[in-house]
């Protein structure tokens, strides 16, 4: 007897987004499926489901359904050490990402970005390149519609897809036509056993089944990234961007612009052109210049692109002016680093909003930035003890806020004409906030009522 597709059950994992259109795509494809979600649905996701037809339980795992899978697709929010995995691994089940199961019913081109930061701008801003060239374009992975869903009821040529280090560990014959990776910082390290090799070796999974034929673009100042590619000599082609032109670099800056060598060709750009601010923003342009030059998008499109990019809501995103002081929200700055590279592009003296949900954090690595650029720290969180205990007697005037408005009635006290007030907090949001989008969008609603 031959078993039809009907026949084999697609569990599927988690009921957000991703798992959403991994349950469409997996009926289309004629599977019998079961959507399981241990928390409650977003009741959006309830209606496309019903409206499917989908069978699907939410509030807990029904084990013994769960564990018939013939093979599963889970959420990247699930960690592998939740209780029912252990079951699944011990039953055999192979578990899969959105991105494997979608990957195996397209032969759209794949150009695939992962990285610690940077990730969403980057992603945002190749799609936008692309679009605007006219190509038949689409857009996922952890940005917008599942990529899933898109693979079920689109028809596009070619995916720009935002890969965390979550879904990269479920991938094993997905390759990427372009992989992108743009830096490696410690980040999520309670997933990883606190073992920074752990995250290193999700994140490297991008360039997993390439082939010379494919191209591998990466940061070649990052010092965890070369040190892993010395280690695995990938076989495929690189394109390694810098910031400034070395041996192996294909793109980098120079004399105040952006070149791009492909082809025998060069790319160059003045860097006061690009849309996006900050010498981070110089490197997410660079990989994108690069996927850009690859696909043959022309010089001017290119130009063109890379000027008019109207940037991602939350990342250093700018407000309003009030009276003379600029308000920048940086919400999506959960980390350190990020913050970083926010002080970095400030060109005036700042009023610096920050706290949250410590994720571990040392704040030496901003110091310096702190007391060159930063006139006032607000700390904007419920508890901001290691925040006090670090820049106390560092910076003359500290401030505590309890609520976004008091930070910001706080920053529009302190900042005079002339002055920036940058929202970039180091840390998650979940003490105050729903999330980082709420405490941006907070952060907005605060300073237009100013
Ligand atoms: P991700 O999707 O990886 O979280 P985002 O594009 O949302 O990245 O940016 C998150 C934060 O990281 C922003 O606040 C931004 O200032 C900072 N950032 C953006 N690109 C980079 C980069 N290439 N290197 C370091 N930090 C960056």
């Amino acid at each position: 007897m031959t078993l039809t597709m009907s026949d084999k059950l697609m569990v599927i994992l988690g009921g957000g987004e991703s798992g959403v259109g991994s349950a469409i795509l997996a009926q289309k494809k004629g599977f019998s499926v079961f959507l399981s979600d241990n928390g409650l649905l977003k009741e959006e996701h309830r209606e496309t489901l019903r409206a499917y037809n989908i069978d699907f339980e939410e509030g807990g795992h029904t084990e013994v359904k769960v564990l018939q899978a013939d093979e599963i697709v889970k959420s990247p929010g699930i960690p592998d050490t939740a209780p029912l995995m252990q079951k699944v691994r011990d039953k055999g089940i192979h578990v899969i990402s959105e991105i494997e199961f979608a990957g195996r019913y397209t032969n759209a081109r794949m150009i695939c970005i992962t990285g610690s930061n940077g990730k969403t701008t980057t992603t945002s801003l190749i799609y936008h390149i692309l679009k605007s060239a006219g190509l038949n374009v689409g857009l996922g992975g952890n940005i917008g519609k599942s990529f899933a869903r898109q693979v079920a009821e689109e028809h596009f040529d070619y995916y720009v897809l935002e890969l965390s280090s979550f879904q990269l560990e479920g991938v094993y014959d997905f390759r990427a036509d372009i992989a992108v990776l743009l830096n490696i910082t410690p980040d999520h390290l309670d997933r990883y056993d606190h073992n920074l090799q752990h995250y290193v070796d999700a994140k490297i999974r991008i360039i997993r089944n390439q082939r010379m034929e494919d191209a591998f673009i990466y940061w070649i100042d990052d010092p965890i990234v070369t040190k892993e590619i010395e280690k695995l000599k990938p076989v495929v082609t690189t394109y390694p961007f810098g910031k400034q032109k070395k041996a192996d670099a294909v793109a980098y800056t120079e004399n105040g612009k952006m070149i791009i060598h492909t082809k025998e060709r060069e790319f160059n750009m003045e860097l006061e052109l690009l849309a996006l601010e900050g010498m981070h923003n110089v490197y997410n342009s660079l990989a994108s210049g690069i996927v850009a030059k690859l696909m043959d998008i022309s010089d001017e499109q290119l130009r063109t692109s890379l000027s008019d990019f109207r940037g991602v809501p939350h990342r250093l995103e700018k407000v309003a002016s009030v009276r003379g002081v600029q308000y920048i929200n940086d919400s999506k700055a959960t980390n350190v680093n990020s913050c970083w590279y926010a002080l970095q592009s400030m060109r005036t003296r700042t009023v610096l909003i920050l706290g949250g949900t410590d994720k571990g954090n040392d704040y030496r690595e901003i110091e310096e930035l702190v007391l060159s650029k930063v006139k006032a720290l607000i700390f904007l969180g419920i508890d901001n003890r290691k925040l006090h205990a670090f820049f106390d007697g560092k910076v003359d005037v500290i401030r505590d806020a309890g609520s976004m408005k008091e930070a910001v009635d706080t920053a529009y006290e302190l900042a005079e004409r002339g002055d920036a007030v940058l929202l970039s907090p180091c840390c998650a949001s979940f003490d105050l906030f729903k999330n980082y989008e709420d405490r941006g969008d907070q952060f907005k609603e605060c300073v237009r009522k100013l």
